[in-house]
């Protein structure tokens, strides 16, 4: 399959700019709220756009969550997820040790991985322990 160019857009580099400079993994309407200050011709529909193509050129992955409010990480490195069930707040963890994952889980199953996410779900510092 040919990728389609996509021609250099102004509002797409600020909403990549955006993303990889925020570290709570921003949702589309976050994104908007922020940006639209600076970049008044902005829609909420450009967002949701430059979003699907930054995530086609791999430059952003998408985080499904529930209800529709996926949400956007930029760190295109390997690591993983701690996530408060309270506030939504998104903070990543880069575990070293699971780097074997891959090949136990594929020998198991034999299964060919390409990749994996892991998610942790929480309470996070700011909203309490769970003793609370
Ligand atoms: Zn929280
Ligand atoms: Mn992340």
């Amino acid at each position: 399959m040919i990728k389609p160019v996509y021609r250099k857009s102004v509002q797409r580099q600020k909403i990549y700019e955006f993303i990889k400079g925020s570290f709570d993994h921003p949702s589309a309407m976050s994104i908007y709220e922020t940006l639209r200050e600076k970049l008044p011709a902005l829609s909420l529909g450009t967002v949701y756009r430059n979003l699907a193509i930054l995530v086609e050129q791999g430059l952003v992955t998408r985080m499904p969550f529930k209800n529709g409010f996926d949400r956007f990480d930029a760190n295109t490195l390997a690591h993983h997820h701690l996530i408060c069930e309270k506030c939504g707040n998104v903070e990543d963890i880069t575990l070293p040790a699971l780097a074997e994952i891959d090949k136990i889980a594929a020998r198991s199953n034999e299964f060919k991985i390409l990749r994996h996410r892991i998610e942790f779900y929480g309470i996070c510092r700011k909203c309490g322990s769970l003793e609370d």
